[in-house]
């Protein structure tokens, strides 16, 4: 299909061929743009959008200017390809991740408004045809791994001769997902040794500030204001009994996101009666955001399901997630305010 791309259109879909041909990155000039002056703006692009990726909250479109003019252009798509190699340096599947998922939703805000026509172009792009009413099952279920919802689940749909029924509406989440799911997949990109040595500062800076947002969010780890769920999930585990697997999702995926460490989480899963190093390791890192999706700790209605809301008290009256529940517990014990709930 035959669709003209004006210069704007090049800012506002970045991953698109036509935008990476406009400006003609390769890695051999690499590190000679690094130390131009428009690498250096470029670069200040890049972290911005980094920077506006660990926030982690919904995408102001006030924040994005699009630019018109050539040179702008060249300048936010090459903002946009530092990032991503800012990130691939920083070897960090949980920047990669929130990287990927505000530049989805950049796209995806720029494609609500757009003719059909382009929308079907950019969308093909990412291989979806957004056209059809149905996709196969394949293609479905590999877009959905990331969703949780439970209306995304094969056995909530309608599917008929190897086909998923999709409506409009769900086609345009889906497209949102696709454009994360592929743009994830090429993360992280091979950049020489000698680009991350110029760009560690950045690197370095990323790294301090997505700690930061962490802390900021959560504060200090204080397991007294675990909600019940949690704590009584920690202490069947420390006091050495088997959890099933929907328990050790929800105990994982909690202290990941109230930002403990790796190595931390590994630490209380020592004391498991079936402690196996590897297979812990495995299991934490890819909770943890390793294996392309970073996982939230499942709300309380799913708890309730699993069976692991227990012992609920007088704050989970007031809450519909753990990780609220310790936001509020937090907050009444006059702990660090957190600052933007991210669920
Ligand atoms: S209501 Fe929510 S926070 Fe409270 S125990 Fe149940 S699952 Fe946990």
């Amino acid at each position: 299909m035959r669709v003209s791309l004006e210069l704007k259109d090049l800012a506002k879909y970045p991953f698109l061929k036509e935008s990476q041909q406009f400006i003609g990155a390769s890695a051999d000039t690499l590190d000679r743009f690094l130390s131009s002056a428009s690498g250096r703006i470029a670069v200040r692009h890049a972290m911005e959008r980094i920077r506006i990726s660990l926030r982690m909250v919904e995408r102001d479109r006030d924040e994005d200017r699009i630019p018109s003019d050539s040179i702008d252009v060249k300048l936010s798509i090459s903002g946009y390809v530092l990032a991503r190699i800012i990130i691939s340096c920083a070897a960090d599947r949980a920047l990669m991740e929130r990287l990927v998922r505000y530049e989805a939703q950049r796209a995806f805000s720029f494609l609500l408004d757009e003719e059909d026509k382009k929308k079907v172009y950019v969308a093909s792009s990412v291989g979806l045809d957004i056209g059809e009413p149905s996709l196969s099952v394949v293609q479905y279920v590999e877009i959905v791994a990331g969703l949780h919802e439970e209306r995304w689940r094969l056995v909530n749909r309608d599917v008929g001769e190897g086909r998923v029924s999709v409506s409009p509406a769900e086609m345009n989440e889906l497209l949102r997902e696709q454009i994360r799911v592929i743009l994830f997949r090429q993360l992280p990109l091979r950049v020489p040794e000698k680009v991350c040595s110029i760009l560690k500062p950045q690197v370095e800076e990323i790294r301090a500030a997505y700690q930061k947002t962490i802390l900021e969010q959560f504060g200090t780890v204080e397991e007294e204001c675990f909600p019940p769920c949690i704590q009584a999930l920690a202490k069947a585990l420390t006091g050495g009994t088997n959890i099933p697997h929907s328990g050790r999702f929800a105990l994982t995926a909690f202290l990941h996101n109230i930002g403990m460490g790796a190595a931390q989480i590994i630490e209380l899963y020592c004391r498991a009666p079936d402690f196996d190093l590897s297979k812990t390791q495995y299991q934490v890192e890819h909770i943890s955001g390793r294996s392309g999706t970073e996982y939230t700790a499942p709300s309380c209605a799913a708890m309730r399901t699993y069976g692991l809301c227990v012992h609920s008290d007088s704050i989970c009256e007031k809450v519909n997630h753990p990780l609220n529940y310790y936001r509020a517990k937090k907050r009444r014990e006059g702990k660090k305010e957190p600052t933007s709930p991210s669920d």
